[in-house]
């Protein structure tokens, strides 16, 4: 493909996304395919030789396209919601066309400068400590990782550095390997599986603890798990504090969280991968209750602050508490000397090669304004709470626990059976995704505000359509119960006769 062709697939494929998004609103949200059918559409082997880019974007139209669930169609409310937004593809687009790398500053210097300055801004526009900025005097500061998971494996590969090197102040003649196996980290029941497959990847033992009744690891359930382990001569090492958990969107107590790790000189970890976006509002700012504890943060701007995947912003206080953990040298990735502060980004994070993934936080922060953002994160919170009034006034229905954030929570007053057959039956129709959850060990559905574009009417769509989904189903059940008495009082006068004529 010369520079020419270049030109002419890039203004059809910027063509067909606006499209694509002008009318989202036309598609299912789930598409109709069945396992293995893409798979059977593609030849078994890559051309020999090169395709005009016509055929490509064809074979895009009528086999990638096909195949997608529609993420920010209004009507998909499952999970929780994956970022995108004009600026951000743009920011992606610019990115991918100049195909840096950015793992030393003389790599790339605007790819390191960029993220300096992009993630302060974040941190002030969330309201984090300012001990976490770059731009502060000391050890502290923000990093784009791929994802969650890995600032939540990050923050356990450095805790267990740490932990092993303060053990070696101690005792100098300290086994480390015997040490390592004794490391506890602790969460909640809660937790996202990303926060258990941290423990997983980094050998130490995950305790998920059970979490109130309101779903929050409570500090008193921490520090009752923490003394047993001591106890047992184990060490306690990291914590996750879930700020918003997958299943309810429900908050920890860091505040009571926080002192316990700070006595026991634990790593705390606070893992706001969705939430965390709406600290952008000051309303939301208690939330942050007990952050002066945390030894990293980190929120999912990839989730619901407008920029695509993958871009995850991770702040910690002691950066050196990373560079002594990850920390290789070699001879050819040397870098320049410098009279500022400027991180060594490669030392921060899992791989070496580093995208530029701040040009597109950086979009967007410029192309909505911090206002833009506020609303945009209101607006769904208010869309949602829309939702759960709707629904209220529908007796059928239970909303618990009460919504949170952009996620309402809800079962049909008969039971798991039914709310799991509600939930099957609108997944088979394909115009609404939502997935399951379970409150109190009850089958619940989620259903999250999750697209950009959804607005009230979109609401009330979602809403009807659940609600009619329900009117069959209830129908149809009371048919049935109503068949089966039938069917069991036919039952019965048979063994009467029966009975009698003997
Ligand atoms: N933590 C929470 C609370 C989440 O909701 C999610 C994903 O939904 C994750 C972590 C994992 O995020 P990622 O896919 O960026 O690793």
């Amino acid at each position: 493909m010369d520079s020419q062709q270049f030109r002419e697939f890039g203004r059809e494929a910027i063509d067909f996304l606006a499209n694509y998004y002008d009318t989202i609103r036309d598609r299912d949200v789930l598409p109709s395919v069945q396992p293995g059918d893409i798979i059977k559409k593609l030849p078994k082997d890559a051309p020999e030789q090169p395709e005009p880019w016509q055929q490509i974007f064809q074979d895009y139209k009528d086999v990638v396209i096909p195949g997608i669930t529609n993420w920010h169609s209004p009507q998909f409310h499952a999970y929780y919601p994956t970022g995108t937004s004009f600026a951000s593809i743009i920011g992606g687009l610019l990115s991918d066309g100049i195909g840096i790398m950015g793992f030393t500053w003389i790599a790339s210097p605007v790819c390191t400068e960029l993220e300096v300055v992009s993630m302060d801004w974040l941190a002030k526009l969330l309201g984090l400590p300012e001990e976490f900025l770059n731009s502060h005097s000391g050890p502290g500061g923000g990093v784009l990782q791929g994802s969650a998971s890995e600032a939540i494996l990050v923050g356990l590969l450095a805790a267990k550095d740490k932990m092993i090197r303060r053990l070696k102040k101690q005792d100098p003649d300290l086994d480390e390997d015997l040490a390592k196996i004794k490391f506890v980290a602790y969460t909640s029941d809660h937790c996202n599986s990303a926060v258990e497959k941290a423990g997983v990847l980094g050998s130490m033992k995950m305790r998920l603890l059970e979490s109130d009744i309101n779903g929050r690891l409570r500090g008193k359930t921490l520090k009752k798990a923490m003394e047993e382990d001591k106890a047992l001569g184990l060490i306690p090492c990291y914590v996750v504090c879930n700020l918003g958990t997958t299943g309810l969107c429900s908050f920890d107590a860091m505040d009571e969280i926080g002192p316990i790790c700070r006595e026991n000189n634990v790593w705390l970890h606070v893992d706001a991968a969705y939430a965390g976006s709406a600290l952008i509002c000051q309303e939301y700012r208690h939330l942050l209750n007990g952050i002066e504890y945390a030894d990293s943060f980190d929120v999912n701007a990839h989730k619901w602050f407008l920029v695509n995947f993958d871009c995850s912003a991770m702040w910690v206080r002691d950066s050196y508490d990373l560079i002594n953990a990850f920390d290789v040298q070699r001879v050819y990735l040397e870098d320049v000397d410098s009279e500022i502060k400027i991180p060594d980004y490669r030392h921060w994070q899992m791989p070496l090669g580093r995208r530029f993934r701040a040009l597109k936080l950086w979009f967007v922060m410029k192309s909505y304004g911090a206002e833009g953002i506020r609303s945009y994160i209101r607006r769904h919170i208010s869309l949602a709470q829309y939702f759960a009034k709707l629904m209220k006034a529908d007796n059928r229905f239970i909303i618990e626990p009460e919504p949170s954030m952009g996620l309402v929570c809800f079962r049909l007053v008969q039971g798991d059976l039914l709310t799991k057959k509600l939930l099957e039956n609108i997944t088979k129709k394909k115009k609404l995704f939502m997935v399951r959850g379970s409150f109190r060990n009850q089958y619940i559905i989620r259903i999250v505000i999750c697209s950009q574009l959804t607005n009230i009417e979109d609401v009330e769509l979602s809403w009807n359509k659940i609600k009619n989904e329900a009117n069959t189903l209830l129908e149809n059940d009371a048919v049935h119960i109503k068949s089966q008495t039938i069917t069991t009082i036919h039952g019965m006068e048979n063994i009467c006769v029966t009975e009698k004529s003997k």
